[in-house]
């Protein structure tokens, strides 16, 4: 796709985009993403404090904890990433572009619906959210993470914070498995 036609296809989706990503604020957001540099800079700082949190968040209980971050997550990461708390994030390994936008909420990479100039098959209005990621990943110094393997959308961590959910490792553990793998590494690479 040409540099012209990328530029057009946002133009339509700025034009008859979602509603509540119209006006200023989604033209600020958009910047914001578009050059994800410091987001990442932001996350890098957020993932050395959170790592070391993990015992501290098990000691007083994750419900507890995430109902106390949860608040301070959304109130950072909606409006900049429109995030729909999901409770498992993998902003850092998309360019800093939520993958719960995409209408198939896909984790890991564009379905084979996207159109020729980029757009959603189900939005046809909207720009392919992992379009956007490839784009935007290949301006940041960790992009090689988006060729990582992430593993599926796990509901039980809706309405949770992702926050909690990446200290204690809760993240990346596939539930509902049964006897099979509990772990998301053995889902994507037994
Ligand atoms: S991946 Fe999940 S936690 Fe991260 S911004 Fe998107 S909805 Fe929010």
């Amino acid at each position: 796709m040409t540099r012209s036609e990328v530029r057009e296809s946002h133009i339509v989706a700025l034009r008859f985009g979602d509603r509540k990503e119209r006006g200023l604020w989604r033209r600020i957001r958009c910047f914001l993403q578009d050059h994800p540099t410091p987001l990442v800079w932001a996350w890098n700082v957020a993932e050395m404090f959170l790592k070391n949190m993990g015992g501290i968040f098990e000691r007083v209980g994750a419900k507890r904890s995430s109902r106390w971050l949860k608040p301070v997550e959304r109130l950072i990461k909606v409006p900049i990433f429109d995030c729909k708390t999901c409770g498992q994030c993998i902003l850092h390994s998309t360019g800093m572009t939520c993958p719960m936008a995409c209408p198939k909420q896909l984790r890991n990479g564009p379905c084979g619906g996207v159109r020729m100039n980029g757009n959603c098959e189900v939005q046809p209005e909207m720009y392919c959210v992992w379009v956007k990621a490839v784009e935007r990943a290949a301006r940041i110094s960790n992009r090689l993470e988006l060729g990582e393997l992430n593993p599926p959308v796990d509901w039980q961590l809706q309405g949770t914070s992702s926050w909690v959910t990446f200290a204690i490792g809760r993240d990346n553990v596939v539930t509902g498995s049964g006897s099979g793998p509990h772990h998301a590494s053995e889902v994507i690479s037994p």
